[in-house]
């Protein structure tokens, strides 16, 4: 098949990448490099199945030939990256959503939207399944990032209802693996980075909120089965339903670099941080028979690997 990746520069878009490729498929990458990095895709220049365009999906665009996947995961994807460019964040969820989706239309090729959990805000039910229909503040830091993907989500549905454009919807948990950026601020590459660099691991609030972490495979794998099952369109939650509270997430990676000389520290809690998080993934596992493999200790394992010699 001839697969689209929007986002494709990013963390999980390259991963995805790779997947498709192992595949057999035809892979195109779009990316602006808004928050993606270059190095990421690196790797497949001269891979003659990879098709690289710098394209930024909030301008309508086209591509040439056909096309069969539009896999749409082009957005800043951390409260830094999404408070630091707010409005960018709001159009590629908005403009750049519909015009995958009328690309989609054009081509009849099966789309698949990269939402999150966040469209559950803070959530008031816990574990969140997919029922659940979210605590979102309209209007505060994290807005322009949860507003615009539940406004994707009703776009997706839309294009689905009334043109039969054949759409899938993900919610993916916090998500954590190689090709991180490690200036964005979201806490496992944050955390390993300070314990490499021997720094005070910064956690915010009292570190009593929680969340469940998912190792990139595992994720990845689920995005692909989602995208080829035939013919469930709603939601299908996304992640690794292990909780944890951040303070632990904070002391197991210290146990896992024991020679860091790092202690911890505690800062102010943002402002609309969600409390807790654990992913409901009832509906993936009946639909997909799929649910994550890779343990939370070999999974940060595998990442401090990667990036020991990379941060040093
Ligand atoms: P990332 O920032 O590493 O990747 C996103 C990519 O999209 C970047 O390469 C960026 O340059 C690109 N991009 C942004 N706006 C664009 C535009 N207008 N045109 C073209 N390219 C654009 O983030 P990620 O973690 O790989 O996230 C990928 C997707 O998954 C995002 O949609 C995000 O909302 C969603 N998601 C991720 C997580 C997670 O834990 N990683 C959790 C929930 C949802
Ligand atoms: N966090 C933290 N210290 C950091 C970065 C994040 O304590 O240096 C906390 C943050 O307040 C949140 C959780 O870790 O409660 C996860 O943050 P992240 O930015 O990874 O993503 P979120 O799940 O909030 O979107």
């Amino acid at each position: 098949m001839r697969c689209v990746v929007t986002g494709g520069a990013g963390f999980l878009g390259s991963h995805l990448t790779d997947l498709l490729l192992s595949q057999g498929h035809e892979v195109i990458g779009i990316d602006n490099f808004i928050t993606g990095n270059r190095e990421n895709i690196a790797h497949l220049s001269g891979n003659k199945a990879y098709t690289f365009i710098e394209k930024d999906v909030i301008e309508p665009f086209d591509i040439d030939g056909p096309i069969d996947r539009i896999y749409h995961l082009a957005s800043p994807a951390s409260p830094i990256g999404y408070v630091k460019h707010q409005i960018a964040t709001l159009k590629v969820n908005s403009q750049g959503t519909w015009n995958c989706l009328e690309l989609a239309e054009r081509k009849k090729a099966r789309f698949l939207m990269a939402s999150t959990s966040e469209c559950y805000g803070d959530p008031a039910v816990h574990p969140q399944p997919e029922t659940y229909w979210g605590n979102v503040n309209p209007i505060g830091m994290r807005s322009m990032y949860d507003e615009a993907k539940r406004f994707s989500e009703a776009c997706t549905m839309a294009y689905h209802r009334e043109r039969g454009v054949d759409t899938r919807l993900i919610r993916i948990f916090n998500t954590y693996g190689p090709r991180m950026d490690p200036h964005d601020g979201r806490v496992v590459i944050t955390f390993i980075k300070q314990a490499l660099h021997d720094e005070p691991l910064t956690v915010f609030g009292d570190g009593m909120q929680t969340r469940s972490l998912c190792y990139v495979s595992d994720l990845i794998r689920g995005i692909n089965m989602v995208m080829e099952n035939e013919g469930f369109v709603e939601p299908i939650n996304l992640g690794n339903p292990s909780e944890l509270t951040i303070l632990d997430i904070a002391k197991e990676i210290l146990e896992l670099i024991p020679q860091s000389k790092s202690m911890i520290t505690f800062r102010e809690m943002p402002p609309d941080d969600p409390k807790v998080r654990r992913p409901d993934i009832t509906r993936a596992r009946k639909i997909l028979g799929w649910e994550p493999v890779v343990s939370r200790r070999e999974g940060l394992a595998k990442m401090i690997e990667y990036y020991r010699d990379k941060l040093k």
